[in-house]
């Protein structure tokens, strides 16, 4: 018998098991890739671990002209296959720019189904007609601009574009009206570094209190010298309103190597992350993971190496079509998200972006994929799916629509914290409408009179949605 207030321990017997064990797949998420995958390609089958770990290696071997990517991709694929890239890019409104890393996770056996190749390489024989309501800059940032490169939106937070350059330039950006190079479908707002700019941007902040917290993105603060991570960091965190942080980067999603080799950039970064912790200031990582494959074991050093230096990083993952569109590739993207420390925080409903109707899926594949996923892990690691209202309403939890319908794609939002008693739509892409859907936006003469109804119904509270 048990001494008094201890527990019995009845020796040699297992724990019952309440759980059954698990099936090796359901472990995939730690499988990730290593060892030198980029020698697959013969354009890197030379290349040595250190030069495929030097960041310098990456951003000097960067595709950024048509012809040159093409050559790389001579042998690998067919020649329809480039001639298809090539009047895809012909009609794309992005400049293209690809790293080696990113290049040599696409599965080139496979490119048409390919979930990487998809977002960063256009194929003319896929691209569908833009959704009539699509216009270039959809959430109309520009409008909410004091100076040139900083959104004031919201209450409390800004959104800080110092510069437009990126380490990729992502088909479904949903800045195409400013990042990258002029395309020969679209000419550019400018937003390039200018220390006036800069100056103007820091004033109207520092003008402002309830101004809180700042995303400083682009273009990408990977491509922000160590000394202008420096500037803006130093600068924002000395005005005292200003709480709160977000350096956002597609960077370790596209070449995780530059955090592992770049000393200057990551201890510039580290060194405003611990002068805001000195101050009680949050300084914090956003990324952009959209494929588990995005994953390997160079950015797990990667991540490990933030971690160490107590770095939070956040992911924001955008919704696409043959990309992540399933609830087994999102489990598996959120579950390897957490394993290398980063947090999923959103998935967006992708916006709608000139170009990349093919991309885009349907509100209801958001609802189904986010109901799917709650459960799957923790809930601080499960990402909220959300619209950004296009027009400026901001960012909307996807459930919070006040009518949808699904005939139409028409969905209606209210942003009451933003624009009170403002409406604003979002529309599902038409080829994945039921045809009576289809047939209405055929007729030119029944857009305005969807989105009427759609804001009829909401008016009249029908929430519900309409088969
Ligand atoms: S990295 Fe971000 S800002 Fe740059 S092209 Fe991609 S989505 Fe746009």
């Amino acid at each position: 018998m048990a001494a008094e207030g201890k527990l019995a321990v009845v020796p040699d017997q297992a724990p019952p098991m309440l759980k059954a064990p698990v099936e090796p797949a359901a472990l995939e998420h730690l499988r990730l890739l290593q060892g030198p995958f980029w020698q697959r390609m013969p354009a890197y089958a030379a290349v040595s671990e250190a030069e495929f770990l030097d960041h310098r290696w990456q951003a000097k071997h960067s595709i950024t002209k048509i012809p040159k990517l093409l050559e790389a991709l001579r042998g690998l694929v067919s020649d329809d296959f480039i001639k298809d890239a090539e009047a895809g890019f012909a009609r794309a409104p992005m400049s293209v720019r690809v790293s080696p890393y990113l290049l040599s996770l696409i599965d080139w056996s496979r490119p048409y189904e390919d979930p990487l190749r998809l977002q960063f390489i256009p194929l003319a024989s896929r691209l569908l007609p833009d959704h009539p309501n699509l216009d270039l800059d959809s959430l109309h940032e520009r409008e909410d601009m004091p100076v040139p490169g900083l959104t004031h939106r919201y209450f409390d937070r800004a959104l800080f574009l110092p510069l437009d350059t990126c380490p990729v330039y992502c088909r479904f950006c949903t800045r195409s009206y400013a990042v990258g190079i002029d395309t020969e479908e679209v000419s550019k707002f400018q937003l390039k570094v200018n220390a006036d700019r800069w100056q103007k941007t820091f004033d109207y902040i520092r003008s402002r209190p309830e101004l809180e917290d700042i995303v400083i993105s682009g273009g990408d603060s990977f491509q922000l010298r160590p000394e202008q991570i420096t500037q803006i960091g130093e600068t924002l965190l000395s005005i005292d309103h200003v709480r709160r942080m977000r350096y956002a980067t597609k960077g370790p999603a596209v070449m995780p190597q530059k955090i592992l080799t770049d000393d200057a950039w990551t201890d510039a970064l580290t060194r405003v992350v611990e002068e805001g912790r000195r101050r009680h200031k949050e300084v914090v990582l956003h990324t952009h993971f959209n494929h588990p494959r995005e994953i390997t074991t160079i950015t797990k050093a990667a991540m490990d190496k933030l971690c160490e230096r107590g770095i939070t990083v956040r992911n924001q993952s955008v919704l696409q079509r043959q990309v992540n569109d399933s609830v087994d590739t999102m489990t598996l993207l959120i579950r390897r998200l957490g394993y290398v420390n980063v947090h999923p925080y959103y998935i967006y409903m992708h916006d709608l972006v000139k170009g990349v109707e093919d991309l885009r899926t349907t509100l209801a594949t958001g609802l189904a994929i986010e109901k799917g996923i709650r459960g799957a892990t923790a809930g601080f690691n499960t990402p909220t799916v959300v619209v950004d209202a296009p027009g400026g309403g901001g960012k909307r939890d996807a459930h919070s629509y006040e009518h949808y319908d699904r005939t139409t794609g028409v969905s209606a939002f209210t942003a009451p914290a933003v624009h009170p008693g403002e409406m604003y739509f979002y529309f599902d892409p038409i080829d994945l409408l039921p045809p009576a859907g289809q047939a209405r936006w055929a007729d030119p003469a029944e857009h305005p009179r969807m989105v009427e109804e759609a804001r009829a119904a909401a008016l009249a509270g029908r929430r519900g949605e309409r088969e």
